[in-house]
């Protein structure tokens, strides 16, 4: 079975537990404001890759995964080429490693549901509280991403909740403690993730000829990062 790749990256310790190979699949139906992979849009874009010789080219790697590590299938929206997940999954399973999807969550079908059947950990993001924002700032549905979520807690696959902190837009404590409340609500989350928005990616977006959103727009600071993560109960940062 083949798939579309956007790239590959060995040794990853950002996507999930351990070190990871992490697996970036080409093509995402949603528009982010905060996108750092506008080259990864387009579906048709990347290169074609086959599962068999993706599965050998990991293995390569395993000895450095240790007892928490493996592999992440991140994006662009891994979900887009669920079936060739789903395979790549299913043999690296056959193998013994852990699997994690690095997703928005805005799928739900067959394809989708397969993937699950071998999937160990999902960093979901969720990007923002409300559906207004989620239409307006992502191009997309929070419903969705909830849907997603409820599908996770009735098969009880553990979630890493993730959102980018973004001055202006997440930054807000409101907006913390709602993702603090969801996690709350859905005993499969076991870890929440805020992660700083970092503009460096104004050159892909020129190079693309595309007008980047956010531009000029700084990370938060530390105090910030700081003071917001203290809304997150203690559990959840461990
Ligand atoms: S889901 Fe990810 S790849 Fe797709 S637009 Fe948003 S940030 Fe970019």
């Amino acid at each position: 079975m083949q798939g579309r790749i956007h790239s590959f990256q060995s040794l990853g310790t950002v996507d999930g537990p351990g070190v990871r190979c992490v697996v970036f699949m080409q093509g995402c139906p949603l528009r982010c404001i905060c996108c750092h992979n506008p080259d990864t849009w387009d579906p048709n874009g990347g290169e074609a890759v086959e599962v068999q010789p993706l599965v050998r080219k990991i293995l390569r790697f395993r000895g450095y995964f240790g007892q928490r590590g493996g592999v992440t299938v991140s994006g662009g929206e891994p979900l887009l080429q669920a079936p060739f997940v789903a395979e790549l999954f299913r043999r690296l399973k056959e193998n013994g490693i852990h699997t994690a999807l690095d997703t928005s969550g805005c799928f739900w079908n067959e394809s989708a549901a397969a993937v699950l059947t071998y999937t160990d950990l999902v960093l979901l993001d969720h990007k923002y509280p409300t559906e207004a924002d989620y239409r307006r700032f992502v191009g997309g549905s929070l419903a969705q991403t909830e849907r997603f979520l409820t599908e996770l807690e009735r098969r009880q696959i553990p979630v890493w909740l993730r959102r980018v902190i973004i001055p202006q837009k997440t930054d807000r404590e409101a907006s913390v403690r709602q993702l603090n409340d969801v996690a709350r609500r859905f005993s499969c989350v076991k870890k929440v993730e805020l992660l700083p928005f970092r503009n460096l990616c104004e050159e892909k977006y020129t190079a693309l000829g595309l007008d980047f959103p956010l531009k000029g727009t700084d990370s938060p600071s530390h105090e910030t990062m700081q003071s917001l993560t203290a809304l997150i109960d203690p559990i959840y940062l461990s």
